[in-house]
């Protein structure tokens, strides 16, 4: 695996999968001593404040931290235990924040969830909906609640895998297609919404067929079933490439024009997962399927995680040895974030943790890791989805001439990693684009 990144293996225009020695089906992680649980997220909406204090005894679902700020979403206890200690503490995100630890109680086993059992779907108004989304923790109110006054005709779900790392997303659906099939018809009833486009790639054929005789099948088979479709893709899109996805899925959309105005809203896997979750068996935001792999672990797999656990924790569980690690990512390989230390917990936005071990990744380490000049060989070009000049963007903003990289649609740039990717020159390609990008919106605001 550590050949992935600096080695001749770059100059595949699409990286090769890496889910051939995974145990993708989905198992339980152990709870562990202890969580730690921040109240809020540096990225996402304002923080929370405690509603808990040392020594306090909170139980597995039980809301800790709130605010008044109608943005900000409830932090919840993902198990049963006691607060020791309230404080700052490193986020996955970035940054030091304010988070509860807790000492998990003894008695804390886990449960065997009840996935099986679909209800019939209950009535929702949009506004009533949404706040529900937030009573429950999920981030996805925010989501919704920027599209409150608009008319929502399409849900565009993007189940194929770009990150050839993290199959955390692809298990879900493949395991669950019932829950999934039913979070889409909640969604639609809620949003009032006419149909639904899940983009699977067309390799996926037997996630087709169970998807497929779902919809034969009571009690899904209903009016509504019938308004959701299955689009079968050549390739994987990146999460953020909505237009793209929108394209490929024969939408009509136009690029100047923000989706959800055109009546399109995107959702994730495993969001509608944790709508299942909170609105089929009534469970808060308290946990998260995430994909351990690397060449840091013995044991890579599919894990349901509690949130607040430590990346350390998991690392240790999957057989890694956290002395040679070079480097941990959170998320996957083509636009994961590396983590200073293994000691951060697991939180809403977790979907994997790339343990990788040092002797090609740590820059301090390996020559390898060193950027060439730019050899023009197009290879960037080649790959782009978005049809950019990825190289020229990049030099632009390396220079700082902002209104050029402009120019050159910088904007446009979807993140998906691919000319990092395959540039030969390890040029951090994408990641300058970001930059850029970043720069070029503070400068608007
Ligand atoms: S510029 Fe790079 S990161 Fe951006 S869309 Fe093109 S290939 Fe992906
Ligand atoms: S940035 Fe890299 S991939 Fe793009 S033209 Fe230059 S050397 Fe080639």
């Amino acid at each position: 695996m550590d050949r992935f990144w600096p080695t001749f293996a770059r100059r595949n225009p699409i990286p090769n999968r890496y889910d051939h020695n995974i145990e993708k089906s989905i198992k339980e992680a152990k709870i562990f001593q202890r969580v730690i649980i921040p109240f809020g997220s540096p990225q996402k909406g304002p923080f929370c404040t405690s509603l808990v204090k040392k020594g306090d005894v909170v139980q597995k679902g039980q809301k800790i931290g709130d605010s008044e700020i109608a943005a900000a979403t409830p932090v919840h206890s993902s198990v049963d235990g006691k607060i020791v200690s309230i404080g700052p503490h490193h986020h996955p995100l970035g940054g030091k924040i304010s988070s509860v630890e807790i000492e998990v109680s003894e008695e804390e086993k886990g449960e065997i969830r009840a996935e099986n059992h679909l209800p019939p779907i209950p009535a929702f108004d949009r506004e009533a909906f949404i706040q529900k989304l937030r009573v429950y923790g999920l981030l996805f109110h925010n989501t919704l609640k920027a599209a409150q006054n608009k008319k929502i005709n399409t849900i565009l779900i993007n189940a194929t895998s770009f990150d050839p790392f993290i199959s955390s997303g692809r298990q879900i659906l493949s395991e669950y297609p019932g829950p999934i099939v039913w979070a889409i018809l909640l969604l639609l009833e809620a949003v009032s919404g006419k149909r639904a486009f899940i983009c699977l790639e067309k390799n996926e054929r037997g996630i087709y067929q169970k998807i497929q005789t779902l919809f034969s099948q009571s009690p899904l088979n209903t009016k509504s079933g019938s308004a959701i479709r299955v689009h079968l893709l050549k390739r994987p899109v990146p999460s953020f490439a909505h237009y793209f996805l929108a394209n490929l899925a024969d939408l009509k959309v136009y690029k100047n024009k923000q989706l959800i105005d055109q009546g399109v809203l995107v959702i994730t896997i495993p969001t509608l997962y944790d709508l299942f979750s909170s609105f089929a068996l009534n469970q808060p935001k308290i946990e998260n399927v995430i994909t351990v792999i690397g060449s840091g672990v013995k044991t890579p797999g599919n894990f349901r995680v509690r949130l607040g656990t430590l990346f350390s924790d998991i690392i240790d569980q999957c057989g890694g040895n956290r002395k040679h690690l070079g480097r941990i990512i959170m998320g996957g390989i083509m636009s994961g974030m590396s983590q200073i230390t293994p000691l951060v917990p697991v939180v809403k936005e977790t979907d994997g943790i790339l343990p990788l071990i040092s002797f090609v990744l740590d820059e301090n380490t390996s020559d390898l890791y060193s950027p060439g000049p730019c050899v023009r060989c197009a290879k960037c070009i080649d790959v782009c989805p978005a049809h950019l000049m990825p190289g020229m963007i990049a030099e632009y903003g390396r220079r700082k001439r902002f209104s050029d990289a402009k120019e050159y649609g910088a904007k446009n740039c979807l993140e998906c990693g691919l000319c990092s990717y395959v540039c030969p020159s390890r040029i951090p390609v994408s990641e300058l684009i970001r930059a850029t990008k970043r720069q070029i919106e503070e400068e608007i605001t």
